[in-house]
């Protein structure tokens, strides 16, 4: 396939893959057919990861074309990455734990660990379908949800290693390399979100929905829950804060590269954007090493489009930024004689860190740097308390709030 990180590719894949997002989708969507088909998914998470094409984008593109009763499968999927979003941002600290914890829990592998660490990660472990996998992940920066379940099963059961270091494998290469779903999913594999709910992979099950390419043997039979912390209940959903009007440098960040759809709120505050600036790398995926060459490509050239298409549409200069440090976005607003920032909110993540440094650091100086949060968002998150089946109950509420797909009932 090939991956241009641009808003415009991303609209093309959606408008390809529309016609199969109904119940085509719901019957074929467990098969994992190999890299040479993936018909039957969309592999639209890398663009809509970084918001070149937003949720309501595509749940609004396939609730157009297909009844909701065709589509609630599609409809509940992406769904899931707004519920991962919002359970995530109510309790930052399993984040913050996360990143802390790698550098020790890889430091503290024993010499037989570290081996079958070193096995998994290069594809050498003799088990069927897994080194298949862990080749493709570093190879196309892509691999099917259940690939994703099976490979994170056998990591944690078979091969006994901790989670975090597989969570981290996976954000380094993925295309679609997202803190929330990311680590949420490795937990949920690992029974830590669902308490007593572990995924244990079977060599039936991977032969039946790899249509018997593999059949993996001596695969765990038991799930032993890894030790962890208790989940922290969950804080307040974060709500809009007032935008600031005047002067304003609008700051882009790799996750949220569609600023169109939020003009309108900024100009509603009577703000006039005389800047767009958006860095020109994407934020460290782990603490412990780098991302990988495709991920740290398609970043970039996210960034850029996204930055490009926001000072295209607003007929202003577009700046290149080094980095999220205050000091950077402070001379770039100076330039333009700015006297406050916005950008859209940063969800717990490698990017929210800097952010929130800047903020403070900017604040200091009497440049205000403000966040736009969106209404998708804000009024998704605040449900995302519990499992994700109560979520799932307030989808239509959310759809018919974003108005779409009213005119089918
Ligand atoms: C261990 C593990 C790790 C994962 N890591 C990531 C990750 O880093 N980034 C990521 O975007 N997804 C992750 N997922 C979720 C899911 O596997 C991918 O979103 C999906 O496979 C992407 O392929 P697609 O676009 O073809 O999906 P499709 O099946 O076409 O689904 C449509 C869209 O719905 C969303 N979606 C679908 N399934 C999920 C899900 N389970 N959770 C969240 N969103 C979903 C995605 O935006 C996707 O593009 C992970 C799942 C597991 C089990």
């Amino acid at each position: 396939m090939t991956i241009d990180a641009t808003r415009a590719a991303g609209l093309a894949r959606l408008a390809d893959f529309v016609p199969r997002a109904g119940r085509a989708y719901a019957a074929e969507r467990n098969h994992d057919r190999g890299p040479g088909d993936r018909a039957n998914v969309s592999t639209l998470a890398p663009w809509v990861r970084h918001r070149l094409v937003t949720e309501r984008e595509v749940v609004e593109a396939v609730l157009a074309r297909h009844s909701p009763q065709a589509a609630e499968k599609f409809v509940q999927e992406v769904l899931w990455r707004t519920y991962w979003k919002g359970w995530l941002e109510l309790r930052p600290s399993v984040w913050g734990r996360y990143w802390a914890g790698l550098e020790p829990v890889l430091a503290g592998l024993n010499a037989d660990a570290r081996s079958r660490y070193d096995d998994a990660i290069a594809g050498r472990t003799g088990i069927d379908g897994f080194d298949d996998w862990a080749r493709e992940l570093v190879e196309t920066g892509y691999l099917h949800n259940h690939a994703r379940m099976w490979f994170a099963s056998i990591w944690l059961f078979t091969l006994r290693l901790p989670w975090q270091l597989g969570a981290d494998l996976f954000l380094r290469h993925l295309l679609d390399g997202d803190p929330a779903s990311n680590t949420l999913s490795w937990r949920w594999v690992a029974g830590l979100q669902t308490a007593g709910k572990t995924y244990l992979a079977t060599a039936d099950n991977i032969a039946r929905y790899t249509d018997g390419r593999y059949r993996p043997r001596g695969l765990a039979t038991e799930a032993i829950v890894p030790d962890d912390d208790p989940v922290p209940p969950a804080a307040p959903a974060p709500t809009p804060t007032p935008l600031p009007s005047g002067r304003v440098v609008l700051l882009l960040h790799e996750d949220d590269l569609h600023a169109e759809s939020l003009l309108p709120a900024i100009a509603a505050a009577g703000a006039e954007v005389v800047a767009v600036a958006a860095p020109t790398a994407g934020e460290r995926r782990s603490p412990v090493a780098a991302t990988a060459e495709g991920p740290a490509r398609f970043t970039a050239q996210a960034l850029d489009d996204g930055r490009d298409r926001a000072a295209r549409a607003l007929a202003v200069p577009a700046i290149a930024l080094d980095g999220l440090e205050a000091s950077v976005i402070a001379a770039a607003a100076r330039e333009h004689r700015a006297t406050a920032v916005v950008t859209p909110y940063a969800p717990v993540g490698p990017t929210r860190d800097p952010l929130d440094r800047a903020s403070a650091d900017l604040a200091t100086e009497g440049l205000p740097l403000a966040t736009a949060l969106r209404e998708w968002d804000a009024l998704a998150w605040p449900h995302a308390t519990r499992g994700f089946f109560p979520f799932k109950e307030r989808i239509p509420a959310l759809l018919r709030t974003q108005r779409i797909g009213l005119d089918r009932g």
